[in-house]
C-alpha cells in the first residue's frame, strides 16, 4: 500500500498528516492508508490495535488451539492494562515492547 495519497486538506503546513483514530501527527510515509479510502491516516499504534481488534472479531466464537491461545493472550493484556503495570516504571516498557510481538 502506498502513503502517496495525500490530500492537500489533509496536509499540514510542515507536510505532517493527523492520525484520524488518535489525533497523532506523523509524516505520510508513517502512516497506514485506508484502499479506498488514502485520505483516511492512521499512525501506527492505531494501525496494530485495528489489527489486533481484527484478530478478535474473526477468534470469537473460533475454537481451534491458535484462536484459544490468542484470546488467553488478550486476557492477559486485559488484566495487566487493568491493574496498570503497561505504566510501571520498571517493568511498564517491556510490557509496552513486549505487546508489539504478541497477538
Ligand atoms: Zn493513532
Amino acid at each position: 500500500m502506498s502513503a502517496e495519497p495525500v490530500t492537500a486538506i489533509d496536509l499540514h503546513a510542515d507536510g505532517s498528516v493527523q492520525c484520524w483514530c488518535c489525533g497523532t501527527i506523523d509524516t505520510p510515509a508513517r502512516m497506514v492508508h485506508l484502499g479506498n479510502h488514502p485520505e483516511v491516516h492512521l499512525c501506527l499504534g492505531c494501525a496494530h490495535f485495528v489489527h489486533q481488534q481484527a484478530w478478535e472479531i474473526e477468534d470469537d466464537g473460533n475454537r481451534r488451539p491458535a484462536a484459544l491461545f490468542r484470546d488467553r493472550f488478550r486476557n492477559l493484556r486485559a488484566f495487566v492494562i487493568r491493574r496498570g503495570w503497561h505504566h510501571n516504571r520498571f517493568i511498564g516498557n517491556r510490557l509496552r515492547s513486549l505487546d508489539k510481538y504478541l497477538p
